[in-house]
């Protein structure tokens, strides 16, 4: 993939004239943003000797976590920590947004970042606030956050294509979040993913590792609860929109934690006569919304619509507010919501 000549020129100069800077991506980190931010960090930090800070909202999920390994300490929440946050934000001479299009992306954390500081966003979701950022790496014909900024690194002439002059704590993570982003290289690939995880495996990632730690380590309960939901709770419409919806108290009997159900909403996309799957998780108060599709029908239409979110044409997001009336409510919303929908569609 190319990368313009004078975007790289402009993200030389900022990098250069920075020493201190902070790393930023959205709220419930997923697999790409962590790996895109971890990815950035071992180019500036590990290579480049700047003081860096990823920061995130809310806390990395342990699913994830692993590739974090070694650069733990560099982390800082804002959840956890406000203050940590803001003052570094406040501090630092340059910002980098991964894997969002839009600062309101970040939750709570956006009121940590002041105007003064220069912002550089890397992103591939559609739609992106480009006046929010002095300098845009923008793509969505990439599978990920995290393949984007690994042909943005490819063409920084200290690394001039030649992958393993990256250090591996970024080159596993980059291989981690192009694999979680596209389920495996199932969803959104293009050649030029195959391309860039090729590069990422000839400089020597162990993907059989990642493999391991990204779908073979998830603790007994995820399967029980994801089986249980699959078993009573998930309902096929006559349009072919499956949902699933898991309230806090279902949550709390499996004693599951936050991000450890990323992915249940691709299970119902497995049936053939299911084209559009919504997955709904209550979470400090709301519907966190999960939504995916099969190609000829657009979550992102229908998250923006109905779901006050967005994300990508076949995989998007969004929230709910719990009303008085809990699941029975969200489910009649849901059903309302696809009927209406798709009413438009066809
Ligand atoms: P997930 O279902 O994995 O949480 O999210 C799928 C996609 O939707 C991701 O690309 C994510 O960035 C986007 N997304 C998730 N939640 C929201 C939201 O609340 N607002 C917007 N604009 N996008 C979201």
């Amino acid at each position: 993939m190319k990368v313009s000549g004078n975007s790289i020129e402009a993200l030389q100069k900022l990098i250069g004239e920075a020493r201190k800077i902070g790393i930023a991506t959205h709220t419930h980190p997923d697999g790409d943003a962590v790996g895109s931010t971890v990815g950035l960090y071992s180019y500036l930090a590990m290579k480049h000797g700047k003081d860096v800070r990823i920061m995130v909202d809310t806390g990395i999920p342990q699913s994830v976590a692993f590739i974090t390994e070694g650069i733990s300490d560099k982390i800082l929440c804002y959840e956890s920590d406000p203050e940590a946050v803001t003052a570094w934000a406040k501090s630092c001479d340059l910002l980098f947004f991964l894997d969002l299009n839009g600062i309101s992306r970040t939750g709570d954390m956006a009121k940590a970042f002041g105007s003064k500081v220069p912002r550089v966003l890397i992103d591939h979701h559609l739609n992106p606030q480009i006046e929010e950022f002095v300098l845009v790496f923008s793509e969505t014909q990439v599978s990920s956050a995290s393949e984007l900024l690994f042909h943005i690194l490819m063409s920084m002439p200290d690394i001039s294509g030649e992958a393993a002059r990256l250090p591996m704590t970024g080159l596993t993570a980059i291989l981690s979040g192009i694999t979680t982003d596209t389920n495996n290289f199932a969803n959104s690939t293009f050649p030029s993913t195959f391309e860039a995880a090729s590069a990422l495996i000839a400089a020597g990632t162990d993907r059989e590792q990642i493999l391991l730690k990204i779908y073979n380590s998830f603790e007994e309960r995820r399967i029980r609860l994801m089986g249980d939901l699959l078993y009573r709770k998930m309902v096929i419409t006559d349009l072919g929109v499956a949902y699933m919806i898991l309230d806090a108290a279902t949550s709390a009997s499996y004693g599951i934690l936050s991000g450890e159900t990323e992915g249940f909403v691709n299970m119902p996309l497995t049936i053939g006569r299911v084209r559009m799957s919504i997955f709904l998780k209550e979470e400090n108060g709301v519907w966190r919304v999960s939504i995916r599709a099969k190609k000829g029908t657009s979550a992102n239409k229908l998250a923006s619509a109905s779901f006050n979110g967005g994300g990508h044409e076949l995989a998007s997001g969004g929230k709910l507010p719990v009303g008085p009336g809990g699941a029975a409510e969200a489910e009649a919303y849901i059903i309302k919501a696809t009927q209406e929908f798709f009413s438009h569609e066809l």
